[in-house]
Order: C-alpha cells, then structure tokens, then sequence
C-alpha cells in the first residue's frame, strides 16, 4: 500500500465521505482533441533571378529553412554532461552526492532539517523520518534522478524497496524493487501509482543503481479549481521508454485498496519530493531542468 497524507482532504467540503470520494474520482472520459488546424502554413511562389519559381513556405510567419537569426534565433547552446545521465550546463543540480548539497537543497516537509541519511554518495531514506522535500518549487520540468532499492531483500509486494519521487510533491512515480517482486501493475516501479502502469518492467536488481529520466508538464486549474489541461508524463526507465506522455487522469495519492485521489488545485510551483515508505531506498546524481508550457 501507498500512502500520501493528503489524499481525502479534497473531499471534506462534500456531505458524506462516499459521495465525496466518488465525486472526487469523476475523470473526464473524453481527451482534448488535437487541433488539426495548427500551424498556420503560408505558401508563397516568387521568380527568381534565373527565371526558375521557386516554391516559399512559412510556418506561422517563419520561413522554412529561414537563416536570418533575428527571425529565426538558433537554440541556446546547452553543453551536455560527460557521460550519460551526467548534468547539462543548463541543469540546477539538486544532489551531487556531497552532505552539503543535502542541506542546501532538501528538507523535509514542514522546512526543517530533515532525518534522512547520507551514505556513500546517496541520500537514504529513513523510516519515519517523513518526505524529503526540496527547498526550490518547481513546475513543469525535466528531471533525472537515479535511486537503488536496498540490497538486503526485506518483504515483499508493496513493502520492498517502496518510496517514490513526486512531482509537484503531489503526483508520484512509483520506486520500487520490481525485480521478481510482482505488485500490482498500477503499483510497479515506474507507474503513475494506481492511474498508469509502466509500459514494461525494466528494473535492476535490488542494490544496483537505476535511473528515472522525467519529462512532466504540469497540469493547469481555472478559478474554480477544476483541471482545464492535464498533467503529461513521459518517463524512460533505465534509458527504457516506460510512460510515453501519458495524460494523466486524476491524482495518484492512495485512498484505499482500490482507490485514488482525483485533481485537486494546487499551485504553479511546488517542491519535488521524495516517499519515506519505511524503506531504506537511496537516491543520487538528481537534476531538473525547469520546463515551458
Ligand atoms: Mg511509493
């Protein structure tokens, strides 16, 4: 089981619990379709000086293979980590492995320092010791973090190697050690807990180091605090597609054997975090690159 301590509180403006809790999980079943009418493409045929028409095509004002910069500027130049999963120049990095980038970066959830370890290069959760949660908040983004079960297997199902990162602090990838540990699908490493399971199980062994690379936009709320646009995952696991933008329906948070939480307004930024599920799962090498919508 999952826990996220925040999963029903949505539902206490509602007369009994069950009619809030089923009001709560009503998910729009029709997706937004795509506009098809995007973008605006103009043709253009001009003479050239050889006589020869020659064939103009603008894409939302810009010239197909424009090479004036000032009307098409040229990406940011981004120099990429060393290796694979290293940080790019453009990245904030929020552990490098250092007690120092612990304290600087994290606390826990009420702000204070918080009780979780560092060891060898990792920062390990510890059981009781709440969320981790980082000092900078956070929206739409692109996050690598890298995390191992622990080598010494203890339960089973739901109790081995249980935590979770949780963009926004509020929606959770699940971490677990899905290797030969079968769990629900909803609930394996690598699902959006209880709403999408992960394409396939790519999962290390326990005490070997895996790695989430995270592509989420954020989902938005209008004045009322219904969700107008969906939050979007797209997540490789191990360098292994497992969400492919998946829209995600509703909340993830645990609000029963067979239930979840739906959207409940939050703000624009908000910290990352990371699950105490009692278990000792280590994270390391997490970076975030901050994402326009
Ligand atoms: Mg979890």
């Amino acid at each position: 089981m999952d826990q996220k301590k925040s999963s029903l509180s949505a539902s206490s403006c509602f007369a009994t619990p069950v009619v809030a809790l089923a009001a709560a999980l009503v998910v729009p079943t029709a997706v937004a379709e795509e506009d098809m009418s995007k973008p605006e493409i103009k043709v253009e045929r001009k003479k050239e000086p050889n006589g020869r028409e020659q064939l103009y095509m603008f894409i939302d004002g810009v010239k197909v293979h424009e090479t004036d910069t000032t009307k098409q500027p040229l990406p940011p130049v981004v120099t990429p980590g060393e290796e694979p999963g290293d940080a790019p120049s453009d990245a904030l990095v929020l552990f490098d492995g250092t007690p120092e980038s612990f304290t600087a970066n994290w606390t826990d959830t009420k702000g204070e320092p918080s009780k979780w370890k560092v060891v060898d290069g990792a920062m390990e959760s510890v059981r009781r010791a709440g969320y981790l949660q980082s000092k900078k908040k956070f929206g739409s983004c692109q996050l690598h973090i890298e995390w191992a079960a622990p080598s010494k297997v203890e339960g089973d199902g739901q109790g081995r190697g249980n935590s979770g990162v949780f963009l926004m602090g509020t929606y959770e990838i699940q971490v677990l050690d899905s290797f030969q540990n079968q769990t629900y699908a909803d609930g394996q490493a690598g699902a959006l807990y209880g709403r999408s399971k992960p394409l396939v199980n790519a999962s290390r062994k326990p005490g070997e180091w895996q790695s989430y690379d995270i592509i989420f936009h954020q989902p938005k709320f209008d004045q009322d605090g219904k969700v107008v646009k969906r939050a979007t995952f797209t997540v490789l696991h191990n360098g292994v597609l497992i969400q492919d933008h998946v829209v995600l329906s509703g909340g993830t948070g645990w609000a029963g054997p067979h239930a979840v939480t739906g959207y409940k307004a939050h703000p624009d930024k908000l910290p990352l975090s990371l699950q105490d599920h009692g278990n000792p799962v280590r994270f390391r090498n997490i970076w975030v690159r901050e994402l326009k919508d």
